[in-house]
């Protein structure tokens, strides 16, 4: 059996959040889809120990921020890979509040979905929840980030330049090494640098200023490796 395959599903990025009393949390997920337009319907697999996991349990209601291709590396960082349980995932960030007050991400984000849960399935490591849409909103037109476009490109796991229609790109050669971020799989590339954080393009790694941080999860240049 070779698992890789799995890697052909294909899937959206979103930012799951939820209440428990007057705390917020949220979470990045890829694991949303639509069960049914009528009623119009859902369905979100999230991990048990997650406290997203923990506040939908309790409020039984979850907002689903659907994420633009422009979406910052740093606040997939920040709700990715932290823990609403060591940071207040909200402290510093633009978000709005659903009409059934749940928070969503306001910048970079082409719609939110509002859910009700009405069943739970124990599904292994996860549970299954299933919701009534409660409320939506579309905010802007855009295209929607998906994951493998989330892995590609804004990882940097593959070079931009292949994804390119313009040919003179396609050919041209990577002198300079990439590096990958030991902790959450970033690979910085200097053909792209990191625009997000005023690295221009053609940055090699070694000439990265030293106090420079991995542009998704926050750890230093010590905790990067050479890719191979
Ligand atoms: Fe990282």
């Amino acid at each position: 059996m070779d698992k890789k395959a799995l890697y052909n599903i294909s899937y959206g990025l979103y930012i799951i959040t939820s209440k428990k009393e007057n705390a917020f949390n949220g979470q990045v997920a890829n694991s949303v889809m639509q069960i049914s337009s009528d009623p119009a319907s859902l369905l979100v697999s999230l991990n048990k120990k997650n406290l997203t996991n923990e506040f939908i349990k309790s409020s039984r209601r979850l907002a689903i921020s659907v994420l633009s291709q422009d979406f910052p590396l740093s606040l997939i960082g920040r709700f990715g890979f932290n823990s609403g349980r060591d940071i207040d995932k909200f402290d510093g960030v633009n978000y709005k509040l659903t009409d059934g007050g749940l928070p969503y991400i306001a910048e970079s984000t082409l719609a939110y979905l509002e859910a009700a849960v009405v069943n739970e399935v124990d599904a292994w490591t996860h549970d299954l929840f299933l919701c009534e849409l409660t409320g939506a909103e579309v905010i802007k037109e855009g295209l929607p980030m998906t994951y493998a476009y989330y892995q590609q490109i804004k990882r940097g796991n593959i070079p931009q330049d292949s994804v390119s229609n313009e040919p003179n790109l396609k050919e041209k050669e990577s002198k300079m090494d990439r590096y990958v971020c030991t902790t959450c799989g970033y690979v910085y590339d200097p053909e792209v640098g990191d625009p997000e954080n005023q690295i221009p393009a053609g940055t090699s790694f070694e000439d990265l200023p030293d106090d420079w941080v991995c542009p998704v999860c926050g750890v230093g240049k010590d905790d990067f490796e050479k890719e191979n």
